[in-house]
């Protein structure tokens, strides 16, 4: 799944910040962006390749892309359809799942297929176990 482009992001923003104020900003951005592939690039200094979907939202838009949970926890206001931890290998099989070799299709799959998908963060988690 690739990143949407700035223009397609910012096509579908909402108007207003998704922040009340730069801690609420810097909290959330923290908690997700920086330890997401998509905006690696910035990290190492980068700017051209930097992460579409949060630039628009560093221009005082809230992105589609960013779901809005429900109650209010400092640093996890917003759910990111496209985030991936940078540690994340990614999926086994690749996505879509292409159509099996000789296959004849009735009509292409391309206009059903949705833009995003919802992912949970899937880092491997460390879990205790009580006995
Ligand atoms: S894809 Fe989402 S979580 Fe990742 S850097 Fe962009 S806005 Fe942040």
């Amino acid at each position: 799944m690739s990143l949407p482009t700035y223009g397609e992001v910012y096509a579908k923003a909402a108007e207003g910040s998704p922040f009340s104020n730069s801690t609420e900003g810097d909290a959330w951005i923290t908690n997700n962006c920086q330890r997401c592939i998509h905006d690696k690039p910035a990290r190492n200094d980068d700017y051209e390749n930097a992460c579409p979907i949060l630039g628009v939202a560093y221009c005082g838009k809230t992105p589609a892309e960013w779901m809005r949970k429900e109650g209010f926890r400092l640093g996890d206001q917003y759910t990111c359809l496209f985030f991936r931890d940078e540690n994340d290998g990614g999926p086994d099989e690749p996505t879509p799942v292409p159509d099996p070799p000789g296959q004849l299709t009735l009509c292409p799959r391309e206009p059903f297929e949705r833009p995003g998908r919802m992912f949970a963060d899937t880092k491997p988690q460390e879990v205790s176990v009580r006995g």
